[in-house]
């Protein structure tokens, strides 16, 4: 499977994303970015904390950029930024800003990867 942006919107429409989540190429695109970073995760470290990376998490969403799906840089404004990011659990919660989570507030039903 390629994941064309094409590709990706179509399980997006049918609710089926988790399907892109469990593919071989995304398994092994998530399973190197881990491992170049040691399976630490990159926001601890940057504070000087070494926690253990459970998930890359995609800086652009890929519900709002299915194209970058499989894409480990994005451009922004001319530079070049990192799209995947392996991360903590905590800091994964962070990035969806799931904190509220905490509060009990209603159910979290947004991206959950
Ligand atoms: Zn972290
Ligand atoms: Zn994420």
């Amino acid at each position: 499977m390629v994941w064309t942006a094409n590709e990706v919107q179509k399980l997006i429409d049918k609710g089926e994303l988790y399907k892109f989540y469990k593919s071989k190429e995304w398994l092994e695109l998530r399973e190197k970015i881990l491992k170049e970073n040691h399976n630490e995760c990159e926001w601890c470290k940057r504070q000087g904390k070494i926690s253990r990376a459970e998930q890359v998490h995609h800086v652009q969403y890929v519900k709002k950029h299915p194209e970058l799906a499989m894409s480990r840089n994005y451009q922004y404004k001319g530079e070049k930024k990192k799209n995947l990011i392996a991360l903590c659990h905590d800091c994964h919660d962070k990035a969806h800003n799931r904190m509220r989570y905490k509060k009990q507030r209603k159910p979290v039903t947004e991206e959950r990867w």
